[in-house]
């Protein structure tokens, strides 16, 4: 009986509870969404610390595509040309002859086909004109029978058009490939190389390159030369009189140099002898097994700094949406902070130079350039040689800057790279076992280089 009256009540309880969870959840709902916007712009609340020119912003307008070559294009970006920038100096650093030699101009390459390569995805890596690519491989099917551990070499012109390719199928079968018109001509050598050890010597009447051109160096070879010793000699102060010797090896197929290792090389500048001799380790050293190469700071900062924007080839310009490159990286630091110099070096830029502000360019070796912006006092002058280390100027807030920072850059070969990610050169010596074989080696060598 009791059961029978109380059953009414009880689901009249259970429909009023589920009924008070419901009103619970719904204000709960309520309240979040009331409150959610608030906090949430709250939280995102975003003080740049340079607040107009370094800000980074995402790109909604344009949309992006991967090319085959895994290159991302913008298809919507013009590349209109930038009113705005945090960071171009207006002062150009002056390049000459011996930046084209370094930079590699003859635009020959070899490789090793490598597991899953194929012909054209290899030269489209490269940048290859299409057209040539096409023109090879539809006419010549044989070249899809390249073997991994093969070699092959071209060369582009400047406008990276195809002018010869090359294939080793073994050291006494070489197709050549050779354009002639718009087409491409095929001719086989099956002559064995024959590697030759060769002494070139010569004497400066003009300048380096083109005393070594004049005396049958190939332009890779002065490349490797005045890589060697970069960090030791600056081949522009070479005078008429000094003199030079080479030590090499060539492989030679019939007339034609398939490839060239220098084994060492003397270089007579007024009463100095600078050498540079290859090791077993495939690097060259002193006659006195010591390193050629210099070492580099990766901050040109006493002490480590917040990075407050990254090298970022990329950026998207705040305003214009042009892509921007921010060729530096910037280090968050006070003004009057001391700026060093990240290696031995020789300063080509010390002065105000537009939006850069106080800048300064220095030179290190045929292959690195350092540059630092913003700065507020300058502590060196053009021409004046800097060791790694020392103070050369205070950061500042100068040029198109909104807060006091140090845009620092690092090119190699005339690029910028990520200063913080880019391999760096390392400066030992030989030791022990290796630096005993490397002695033995230079009495050789050097006996070969006298004058
Ligand atoms: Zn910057």
């Amino acid at each position: 009986m009791a059961r029978q009256i109380k059953s009414p009540d009880i689901e009249k309880n259970n429909f009023r509870n589920t009924y008070f969870s419901i009103l619970g959840v719904l204000f709960i709902v309520i309240l979040f969404i009331v409150l959610w916007n608030p906090l949430n712009l709250n939280r995102t609340v975003y003080v740049p610390l340079t607040p107009q020119a370094e800000t980074t912003v995402n790109d909604n307008t344009h949309s992006s595509v991967v090319i085959d070559d895994g290159k991302v294009e913008m298809i919507n970006g013009k590349p209109s040309t930038v009113t705005e920038s945090s960071d171009i100096p207006e002062d150009e650093i002056v390049k000459d002859e011996l930046d084209d030699i370094v930079d590699d101009k003859d635009n020959t390459v070899q490789y090793t086909i490598a597991r899953g390569d194929t012909l054209h995805d290899i030269l489209i890596r490269y940048n290859v004109n299409r057209n040539d690519i096409y023109q090879l491989t539809t006419k010549f099917k044989q070249l899809a029978n390249l073997r991994i551990g093969q070699q092959i070499s071209w060369t582009t012109d400047d406008n990276h058009n195809l002018q010869t390719f090359s294939w080793t199928i073994s050291s006494n079968n070489i197709r050549i490939y050779e354009k002639s018109g718009d087409k491409f001509v095929e001719s086989s050598e099956t002559v064995e190389s024959v590697p030759q050890n060769i002494v070139i010597k010569g004497d400066i009447k003009s300048s380096f390159v083109a005393d070594a051109r004049k005396n049958g160096l190939t332009s890779n070879e002065i490349g490797v030369i005045t890589r060697a010793l970069q960090w030791r000699l600056d081949f522009r102060r070479l005078q008429v009189g000094d003199k030079f010797s080479v030590v090499l090896t060539r492989e030679m197929h019939g007339n034609r140099l398939s490839n060239s290792q220098l084994l060492g090389v003397r270089i007579k500048n007024g009463t100095k002898d600078y050498y540079a001799i290859l090791a077993d380790d495939g690097k060259y050293y002193d006659i006195n097994a010591n390193s050629l190469s210099q070492s580099f700071f990766r901050y040109p900062l006493a002490k480590q700094a917040r990075v407050s924007s990254g090298f970022n080839p990329r950026r998207l310009h705040p305003v214009t949406g042009a892509i921007t490159p921010h060729n530096g990286v910037d280090f968050a630091v006070s003004r009057g902070t001391p700026v060093l110099s990240v290696g031995n070096g020789e300063v080509v830029i010390a002065k105000y130079s537009g939006s850069a502000g106080n800048y300064i360019a220095i030179r290190h070796g045929r292959q690195y350039m350092t540059t630092y912006m913003h700065l507020d006092k300058i502590l060196v002058k053009p021409g004046q040689q800097v060791k790694q280390g020392d103070k050369i100027g205070l950061s500042g807030n100068t040029g198109r800057s909104t807060g006091p920072h140090l845009h620092f850059e690092l090119h190699i070969n005339n690029k910028p790279v990520n200063p913080l990610t880019a391999s760096l050169p390392i400066s030992e010596g030989l030791t022990g076992k290796s630096k005993k074989a490397f002695l033995s080696k230079v009495k050789t060598i050097s006996s070969q280089l006298d004058f």
